[in-house]
């Protein structure tokens, strides 16, 4: 969780759910993955991942124009999810007493760290945002960062636990 007095924190992820994320980017290329990482409590350890299956993006060609050809010229560049979809989240999350704790989503051509936009259309700013980084599919990297309100971005560092759930 990012630290209340500012200083980057850390994102612990269960080794088993960061292979399983990895692997599932790595399947999706030459598509992107992106979606939210779900914790049992606020700003807890996550204990699953949720890939958004919908992407409207090309729906809202004036939310990406401002940044330039790339986004057009790159159809897997950029990604909102379908309303009726983050309604579908919300509920699941409230079915299953979850709560988001970060946002993720796969780097193809960009290197480790958020790209303006990513800044730009970063959800929340109490959510951590974690970037699976595919330059080279056989070595993915696995970078975070903390971005909040109004504040500089910062690297948080990214733990790898071997338990397979959060700690006791
Ligand atoms: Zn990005």
């Amino acid at each position: 969780m990012p630290d209340p007095a500012g200083a980057p924190g850390r994102v612990v992820l269960p080794g088993a759910l960061a292979g399983r994320l990895v692997a599932q980017a790595q399947r999706a290329m030459p598509g992107k993955v992106f979606g939210y990482f779900l914790a049992t409590r606020r700003f807890g350890d996550p204990v699953e991942y949720l890939v958004m299956r919908t992407n409207t993006r090309d729906a809202e060609p004036d939310l990406f124009s401002p940044y330039g050809r790339y986004f057009a010229d790159h159809s897997d560049a950029g990604f909102v999810c379908a309303p009726r979809e983050s309604l579908a989240v919300e509920r699941y999350l409230s079915r299953h007493g979850l709560h988001k704790v970060g946002v993720f989503h796969s780097h193809q051509r960009h290197p480790g760290f958020l790209t303006t936009v990513d800044a730009d259309l970063h959800p929340a700013p109490d959510l951590w945002h974690l970037l699976v980084v595919l330059r080279n599919p056989y070595y993915p990297l696995l970078r975070a960062f903390a971005a909040p309100a109004g504040r500089r971005i910062t690297e948080m560092s990214v733990v790898i636990s071997p338990a397979a759930g959060p700690a006791p």
